[in-house]
């Protein structure tokens, strides 16, 4: 026989704490020609890591070094198998290395670090508190950039602000790749279909409880950086191009601002002739024609955009949202608490 509900019956236990200490991290690491800083990496990391007690792989990519790193990466692994390299066929550029790593990654956290030796591994051990504190995101923040001239400093910062202006999405400042990321986040971001990466977006665009950690950048020990103005201006056109689509729609507008104006013209014309005669004959209709036609041109030129930013955007097939955790939903229909995003479905 059934004995009668107690009002504790109701009260289900809390669920035992899953314990946060000692969860598998693995650092992603992409270099390109850094042969002279693979060594030093892997002891600082292990000097760093090891004491921390969490089991640790490092994923190295490989993004097509033409000297000896994957030389050296082989090496590193015939010492410690923790040490892994993943080696692209050829130059992709940090960004796809990056996405390569995560892809690879087993860890409950993935930590993105430069192989130059500029992200201090020390600072990993302050990201795995945050994240152990139950952050998703633990980013670190370059508190000063005095490596760099005015000039750089002034085209970052603008960068950032006409990057917010265009897409909404707010960077944090200072904020680069150097950061923790959960196994949540890390599928999320595996899950994206879009081909043009541009990271730093990303990571703010997905979203997730987030904190900033500041650190000061060290400066390069071997070699120089990648990153020539080419090379930058692509990195932020395809930032701003991948985020927004405001460049192709924006011609509508242009385009009504200069109808209007030739119909303002026009009108004033009209009165001007009927009050006080023609004085050049031809010129004015002449100049009201093209106002007129070009405005129609750009309103036109904003309509295929319009419906080309539509194309991009479905094309790009971003979740429709990211889901970070479902609360009693697994008793019922067995839903998978780690199935953290839905595509809409096509
Ligand atoms: N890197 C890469 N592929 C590239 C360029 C750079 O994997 O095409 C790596 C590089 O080896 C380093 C990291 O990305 O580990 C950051 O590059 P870099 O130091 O040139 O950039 P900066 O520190 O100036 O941002
Ligand atoms: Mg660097």
């Amino acid at each position: 026989m059934m004995r009668p509900l107690a009002p504790d019956d109701f009260i289900t236990p809390p669920p035992a704490q899953a314990t946060p200490r000692l969860r598998k991290v693995s650092i992603v690491v992409p270099v390109l020609n850094e042969e002279r800083s693979v060594a030093a990496l892997a002891s600082r990391l292990i000097k760093s890591l090891e004491p921390l007690g969490n089991p640790f792989e490092v994923i190295v990519v490989d993004d097509g070094s033409t000297d000896g790193t994957l030389a050296a990466l082989r090496k590193l692994n015939a010492q410690d198998t923790r040490f892994r390299a993943v080696s692209l066929s050829r130059n992709f550029g940090k960004e796809i290395a990056v996405a390569a790593g995560l892809e690879h990654a087993t860890g409950a956290g993935v930590v993105i670090m430069d192989g130059d030796l500029q992200h201090p591994p020390e600072t990993i051990a302050r990201f795995i508190e945050l994240w152990d504190q139950g952050y998703d995101v633990v980013y670190a923040q370059r508190t000063d950039r005095s490596d760099n001239t005015a000039f750089e400093k002034w085209s970052a910062r603008s960068f950032y602000r006409l990057f917010h202006f265009l897409s909404g999405t707010e960077l944090p400042d200072g904020a680069g790749d150097f950061r923790l990321l959960d196994r949540r986040v890390v599928d999320v971001f595996n899950g994206l279909g879009e081909r043009a990466r541009f990271n730093k977006g990303l990571f703010a665009w997905v979203g997730f409880r987030s904190i900033g950690i500041p650190y000061e950048v060290a400066t390069r020990t071997h070699g120089a950086s990648r990153w020539r103005f080419r090379r930058l201006l692509k990195f932020a056109i395809d930032g701003i191009a991948s985020f927004t689509t405001v460049p192709l729609k924006v011609w509508s507008y242009v385009g009504i601002l200069v109808s209007l104006a030739a119909l303002l013209y026009a009108s004033v014309f009209l009165v001007k002739t009927l009050i006080w005669g023609v004085d050049v004959p031809g010129f004015p209709s002449l100049l009201i024609s093209v106002l007129l036609l070009g405005g129609i041109q750009l309103i036109s030129l904003g309509v295929i955009g319009e419906y080309l930013g539509r194309v991009y955007e479905e094309v790009k097939g971003r979740p429709l949202y990211i889901v970070a955790e479902q609360i009693g939903f697994s008793e019922v229909d067995g839903t998978k608490p780690s199935d953290t995003s839905k595509t809409p479905s096509p």
